[in-house]
């Protein structure tokens, strides 16, 4: 465990602004449709969607969530000395080929880790045989996802092999939708059925603390009959549907806005190229900014020439090939354009051009890659005002 990158290092000029009122206000809204009772999982994996891991941390320990669920057992241990109250639920099943320090790790710090077969709970037994701690397991039970979920009629093998070990504890149940952000949710009901008759079968009544879930944001919002014990909510806590919704139910606010400034002006003659490949000829003289930012920071290569950003409320079209670190701009409409200004590259809107909806049908992608392509370099500064308030410089 003591493999260490090379540090990471933080671009103070590009800039990842994170609003912590919208970010709070989303989750009162989801908390709003769901039962009091029902626990909030804060989904936070893959440096929380894009956001910051740590600056969304931050700010959601002292909030009413009640669990973070990550992706690996590296991110549980990387999160872990920041939270006090909250458990950690890490997502991706433990197995024999991690190392078994971490399995030891993840017990003595009281994670909780998603288990899918027979096999993991074995080997999770005779790491932890003598050591302390106890190791809590949610049982991912296949339902139509088919990712890695264990088939129902296995849990019961599964669950008695987790009783008899003295360091793994039955902690929690669970299923995950595949269509849930559809809007046809007839194959979501049918999962959602098939997890039902499953627990019904399984007998779990007498288990007092165990937490049986299933709900992503998009199920959260669409399915209450889904909720259970806790819902788990990425995408909505950060402000976005998993897909534009015409008449949203609940009103989700984006939680992140990205700016870099212009650190050059040139004047490009009619008929002269910008960038790589000469794929943007100047129809016109053209006052050209150059934005340090680009593919290798998160904008993909495929906005070259059909993406816009905004300079205060006017859009501007990027021209030519998104570089690696750079990409340009052609600001000759902007009035009193200068070196330094501010440009937004991703707007904190769902209705922008360049909102993370505009820009994730513009790559054929959904919102959340748009999201969480946002490099771990550029800064993240957390507001705790709305972001009318940011100051240009
Ligand atoms: C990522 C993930 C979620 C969160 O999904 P959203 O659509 O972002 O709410 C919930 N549960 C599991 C198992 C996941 O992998």
């Amino acid at each position: 465990m003591n493999r260490q990158n090379s540090g990471q290092f933080v671009r103070r000029d590009i800039q990842a602004h994170i609003s912590s009122d919208a970010l709070l206000n989303n989750i009162e809204q989801l908390r709003s449709l769901c039962a009091p009772s029902v626990k909030f999982c804060a989904v936070v994996k893959t440096n929380a969607y894009g956001h910051g891991i740590k600056e969304v941390i931050g700010l959601l320990k002292d909030a009413k969530v009640d669990f973070f669920a990550v992706a690996s057992v590296f991110e549980a241990l990387h999160i872990a000395p920041d939270i006090n109250k909250q458990s950690i639920l890490i997502l991706q099943p433990i197995h024999p080929g991690l190392g078994d320090e971490y399995v030891i790790a993840a017990a003595q710090k009281g994670f909780h880790w998603s288990i899918a077969s027979l096999q993991a709970a074995e080997y999770a037994t005779s790491v932890l045989a003598g050591e302390n701690g106890t190791l809590n397991l949610h049982i991912n039970v296949e339902t139509g996802m088919d990712r890695c979920g264990i088939e129902p009629e296995l849990v019961p093998k599964l669950i008695d092999c987790i009783d008899a070990s003295l360091n793994l504890n039955l902690a929690g149940i669970y299923t995950h939708f595949a269509t849930a952000d559809e809007d046809d949710l007839s194959f979501a009901y049918e999962q959602l059925s098939v997890f039902k008759d499953f627990l019904a079968h399984i007998g779990l009544a007498s288990r007092k603390d165990l937490l049986v879930h299933a709900a992503n944001s998009a199920a959260t919002i669409k399915m209450p009959e889904s909720h259970f014990d806790m819902v788990r909510c990425g995408i909505a806590m950060y402000g976005y549907f998993s897909r534009r919704q015409a008449n949203p139910p609940i009103r989700l606010t984006p939680v992140m806005k990205v700016q870099a400034p212009i650190i050059q002006l040139k004047k490009v003659q009619e008929g002269k190229s910008v960038s790589y490949g000469r794929s943007f000829i100047a129809q016109r003289d053209t006052l050209v900014a150059a934005i340090p930012f680009g593919y290798g920071d998160g904008y993909k290569r495929i906005f070259s020439n059909a993406a816009k950003m905004k300079i205060g409320q006017t859009l501007i079209p990027v021209i030519g090939k998104v570089c690696m670190d750079q990409l340009m701009l052609d600001v000759t409409d902007v009035s009193g354009v200068a070196v330094g200004q501010m440009v937004t590259i991703l707007e904190d809107s769902h209705d922008s051009p360049c909102g993370a909806y505009s820009l994730a049908g513009l790559a054929d992608t959904i919102c959340y890659e748009v999201l969480t392509n946002i490099g771990p370099h550029v800064s993240r500064i957390v507001h705790q005002a709305p972001f009318k308030n940011l100051k240009f410089h």
